[in-house]
């Protein structure tokens, strides 16, 4: 198989650190040698990390690479969100991921979260179709959605708004996915939906992370996961197997590519990335 068939992205999480900041930029020049279609970087709930992650995509970008932001109106006004999205474009940065984000932890009954639909719609009003626009799926459906059709019918809004395709939300049962893109082609939604993919680095963070953002782990996985207690080499070598098939069983059957939830790792993604035999072709 060769990446030219398969959509490649890589996402970050802006570092807190200077130490953090420069392992990311050796970590995306290695997985660069996989010839991303593009990295994204994530935002902070909130804007919470609005000057780190533009100051991340700019600097990809001024080094020749496609890079993605990802944006929320978090609590900021319709005007700065606007003038955010001019520097992007002013950046050379024609692609976002567009959100709309979580609660800050903290933040009282005032704060008004804009869904994801509303900023597709003000960013096609404000700057027309400059921005390739991704959006964010969830086959395990949101926490949050009132029911599964709800979700879905929500999901055709953010294209109906004028999203190019969509990412997914992580998940390691790929039935999940497919009867989910069955739903969504029932729902008439044509555009393409990218299953989003985390490596499996750290059992305690996966589980947390899992129970928040609604992606279940299967019992067996869990209970396998558990028996490796903190031998982290032998979980990671697992999870690189399991994540290995999980992708493959995914493009065998038509899954249009693979987005990696790197959490800011080369190793990881990398071996599946290798294992899939995703390497660019020599001319
Ligand atoms: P929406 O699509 O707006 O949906 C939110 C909820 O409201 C859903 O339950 C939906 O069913 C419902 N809904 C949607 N539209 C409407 C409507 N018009 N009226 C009523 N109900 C509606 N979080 C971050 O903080 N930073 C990131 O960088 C980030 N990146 C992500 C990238 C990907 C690929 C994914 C899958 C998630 C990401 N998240 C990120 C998490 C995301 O912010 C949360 O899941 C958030 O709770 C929902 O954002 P959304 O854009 O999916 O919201």
């Amino acid at each position: 198989m060769s990446n030219q068939d398969v959509r490649l992205s890589f996402e970050f999480f802006p570092p807190k650190t200077p130490a953090g900041q420069e392992k990311l930029d050796t970590v995306k020049d290695q997985l660069n040698q996989f010839a991303p279609d593009f990295f994204s970087v994530t935002y902070g709930a909130g804007g919470s990390t609005r000057d780190n992650t533009k100051d991340i995509v700019t600097r990809f970008k001024q080094a020749g690479l496609s890079v993605a932001p990802h944006l929320s109106f978090g609590g900021d006004n319709a005007d700065t969100v606007k003038a955010l999205i001019a520097e992007y474009q002013a950046a050379g940065i024609d692609r976002i991921v567009a959100l709309r984000g979580d609660m800050p932890s903290g933040v009282g009954g005032a704060y008004q979260l804009v869904y994801a639909n509303e900023l597709v719609a003000f960013i096609r009003e404000h700057f027309g179709d400059h921005f390739q626009l991704e959006v964010a799926a969830y086959p395990e459906i949101h926490p949050q959605a009132k029911s599964y059709d709800d979700d879905i019918r929500y999901l055709k809004g953010k294209f109906d708004a004028g999203a190019n395709s969509g990412i997914t939300q992580y998940f390691y049962n790929p039935d999940a996915y497919f009867h989910f893109m069955e739903q969504c082609a029932k729902a008439g939604i044509s555009q393409p939906i990218y299953p989003g993919i985390m490596p499996i680095i750290n059992f305690r963070n996966l589980m947390r992370f899992s129970d928040t953002c609604g992606a279940e782990i299967p019992r067996w996985l869990r209970k396998r996961l558990e028996s490796f207690y903190d031998d982290n080499d032998s979980l990671r070598a697992f999870g690189v197997d399991l994540v290995t098939e999980l992708c493959e069983t995914l493009l065998e059957n038509g899954a249009p590519g693979l987005h990696f939830y790197t959490m800011n790792q080369y190793e990881p993604c990398a071996t599946v990335v290798k294992n899939l035999g995703l390497t660019p072709q020599a001319d």
